[in-house]
């Protein structure tokens, strides 16, 4: 049974009829062929003809920890790493954060993570977590079998050179457009967390945040 805004969009917008089959994920991993029964724009309920597991989503787990952005550089980070398979998006306020972490912005990440999962026909939702401080982030960092942060100051490492790779989870860390405090990097290793280069060229938070998911997975195979 589907309601809600997904069963206007088979209804009013895909215009679908009973009879009709369509792929459906519960968002937990299983994705579901279904024959329409009933096709309502409030309701529409269907028959599970076939069902199947973790498809298309990737063997390990990549949080990206991503310092709050301002305007919609955020919300385009987080589609664009929902999209290339995160497990979860936890952005965070550091020492030189400028925009503010509304509930409104967090829920427009979830609708976000919504679209990315559809439009990349992935099975798992990504979790938004709630807004953390630097020392809540570091709190999190045993979860994980490596941490890491991309630091602009870094010259000697890159990703190719730091990554576990037989890590299955894996926490990477991005700071805002103002970057990290020397004493935050300071924290951020005593606590485990290696930091590394992204190259001599300094990117904006958003492309790194991007370049540092799509290395990781493409790193840990996850990306074909
Ligand atoms: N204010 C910093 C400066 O002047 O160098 C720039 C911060 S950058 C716009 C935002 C974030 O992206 C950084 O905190 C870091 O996490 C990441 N980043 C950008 N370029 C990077 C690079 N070349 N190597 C590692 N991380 C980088």
């Amino acid at each position: 049974v589907i309601t809600g805004a997904e069963a206007r969009h088979i209804a009013r917008v895909l215009r679908h009829r009973p009879g009709d089959r369509v792929r459906v994920t519960d968002g937990r991993g299983t994705e579901y062929q279904l024959e329409l029964a009933e096709v309502r724009h409030e309701k529409v309920t269907g028959l599970v003809r076939a069902r199947a597991a973790n498809l298309r989503e990737p063997r390990h787990r990549l949080t990206l920890a991503l310092a709050a952005l301002k305007g919609e550089k955020l919300v385009q980070a987080c589609e664009q790493a929902a999209e290339l398979g995160i497990s979860e998006f936890l952005p965070f306020r550091s020492e030189r954060t400028i925009a503010r972490l509304s509930p409104a912005r967090v829920e427009r990440l979830r609708h976000v993570a919504v679209s990315a999962l559809k439009s990349s026909t992935r099975t798992v939702l990504p979790a938004i977590g709630e807004p953390v401080d630097l020392s809540a982030l570091i709190r999190r960092v045993p979860e994980f079998d490596q941490s890491l942060v991309a630091y602009e100051e870094e010259t000697g490492v890159g990703l190719e050179r730091v990554l576990n790779r037989s890590a299955k989870s894996v926490l990477a860390i991005v700071g805002p457009e103002g970057g990290f405090a020397p004493e935050e990097i300071d924290r951020l290793r005593a606590a485990g967390v290696v930091s590394f280069s992204l190259g001599p060229r300094r990117l904006r938070a958003e492309t790194a945040a991007v370049s540092v998911v799509a290395g990781v997975l493409q790193l840990l195979g996850d990306l074909g």
